[in-house]
């Protein structure tokens, strides 16, 4: 049977660390569904569609893998999509608290939902989307942080956003 799973995330903006669970997780299913939270209690720096734009770009050599957004309850939208495992990635102990509550809560409330938990690679394990928007608006180089085919637009929009001009 076909295996479909999902990775949910904030994406603002991708990083190197996002794109290695990506992969990894395309390499083990049929297909991944990348989900871009649109209400996730914080205001975004980048919009919905900058956000999948940038996926978009840095993900179209994998065949499998789908970008979208989500709004609700994500155990629903499994459901209503067929998906069978949400896939995440863990960076550090302190990834897991809530990881695990989140993870429980999901199966509460779709019991055939499973979590999957991908180890961080050690490369970016330290990667996070607010240490790439905190080095750029500083000036600090991000090229080690985000893929290379979007680099120039993440800089560009924290630097606009920066100078208020949008
Ligand atoms: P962030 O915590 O950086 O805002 P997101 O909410 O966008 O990240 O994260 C989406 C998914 O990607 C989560 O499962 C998160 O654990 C994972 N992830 C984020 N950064 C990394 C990283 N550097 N290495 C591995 N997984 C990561």
């Amino acid at each position: 049977m076909k295996k479909t799973v999902i990775c949910p995330g904030s994406f603002d903006p991708v990083t190197l660390g996002h794109l290695d669970i990506i992969t990894r997780a395309a390499n083990m299913f049929d297909k991944v569904v990348v989900a871009v939270l649109v209400n996730s209690g914080k205001t975004p720096s980048f919009s919905t569609q900058e956000r999948i734009e940038l996926l978009s770009e840095s993900l179209n050599n994998l065949k499998n893998v789908e970008i979208t957004s989500f709004d609700g309850l994500l155990a629903d939208y499994c459901r209503e999509h067929g998906i069978d495992a949400i896939v995440k990635g863990l960076r550090a102990v302190s990834d897991f608290d809530y990881e695990f509550q989140m993870a429980i809560t999901n199966k509460k409330l779709n019991p055939s939902l499973e979590t999957i938990f991908l180890t961080a690679d050690a490369d970016s394990m330290y990667l996070s989307s607010s240490m790439v928007r905190e080095v750029c608006k500083m000036g600090g180089d991000i090229s080690n942080f985000v893929p290379a085919c979007v680099h120039d637009r993440i800089v560009e929009k924290i630097k606009n956003k920066k100078t208020g001009v949008i």
